[in-house]
């Protein structure tokens, strides 16, 4: 690839990028020329995406890494660094849903476990992330991009699901702050919020009559998103096409935002 969008001497992070949005996400940094390192907690899953990408003629590097341990990611980036000879760019992906439950009945165990991941983790990720990337600006180098995934939920809010809609608006305020501190390294900062996405993580409502009557028939786009849906987002937020942006939140949703 060439011209504007090409990705050549990027180097990426991609958490959870062994499935989903992330592999999407993953696979069209990977096709636009950058190194790509993907993160998951699961050996099968980072294998099948790998194998998945090998057949398309894609090489990513897997590593195992739960970002709800700090540690782990500590020492994911410095595995990382070393794998693909330098970092500037951080995909903050990984994230879980707590399956539904209402208020009154949301457990402080399942509210915590969301949050380890989706609060956590991101800001785990985002710190360490953004030491790398402050380094390279101090050794007169360009900065770089963090992309954080947050949700339609974080503005919407999400009934049923507390600690996920909260979470995904912390990765906004997230962002939003880190854009500011971290704009003076030349890293940028910016949020993806998905809408309605075909994955592991909403399966259960693929099929669900219900689901598709009250909320894929209100998608302008009349159709649930699909991963390959964010590869373009992600390689232009992390090309040098959008070093004038940060900060911002796009949505990705089929237009559901409007109504
Ligand atoms: P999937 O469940 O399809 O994929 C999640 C990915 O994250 C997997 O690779 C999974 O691998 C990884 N992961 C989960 N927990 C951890 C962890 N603790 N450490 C490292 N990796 C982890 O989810 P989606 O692709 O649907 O979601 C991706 C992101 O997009 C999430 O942040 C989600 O909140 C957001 N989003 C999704 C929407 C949708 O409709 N699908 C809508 C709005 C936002 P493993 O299990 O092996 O760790």
């Amino acid at each position: 690839m060439s011209g504007i969008f090409d990705l050549t001497g990027k180097k990426a992070v991609v958490t959870g990028g062994s499935a989903g949005i992330g592999l999407g996400m993953a696979k069209g940094l990977a096709e636009a020329g950058a190194q790509v390192a993907i993160w998951g907690r699961s050996q099968d899953k980072l294998d099948r995406a790998v194998k998945e990408l090998a057949n398309l003629g894609l090489t990513v590097h897997p590593q195992q890494v739960d970002v709800s341990q700090e540690q782990q990611v500590v020492d994911g980036f410095g595995k990382a660094n070393e794998l693909l000879g330098g970092l500037n760019t951080v995909v903050v992906n990984a994230g879980i849903g707590a399956g539904q439950a209402r208020l009154v009945d949301t457990t402080t165990e399942q509210y915590k476990r969301v949050l380890d991941t989706n609060l956590d983790g991101a800001f785990w990720t985002i710190r360490e992330g953004a030491k790398y990337m402050k380094a390279n600006s101090e050794a007169g180098n360009p900065g770089g991009s963090i992309i954080g995934i947050s949700s339609l939920g974080a503005v919407d809010g999400s009934p049923s699901n507390y600690a996920y809609a909260a979470s995904k608006a912390s990765m906004i305020a997230f962002v939003k702050s880190a854009a500011v501190e971290l704009a003076r390294y030349g890293v940028r900062v910016n949020a993806v919020l998905p809408g309605w996405i075909a994955t592991d993580m909403t399966e259960r409502l693929h099929d669900s009559e219900i689901f598709q009557d009250r909320v894929i028939s209100r998608v302008p786009a009349r159709r649930w998103g699909k991963p390959e849906d964010f590869a373009g987002i992600a390689v232009y937020l992390a090309s040098d096409s959008s070093t004038y942006q940060t900060g911002t939140s796009t949505l990705v949703d089929g237009g559901y935002a409007i109504f």
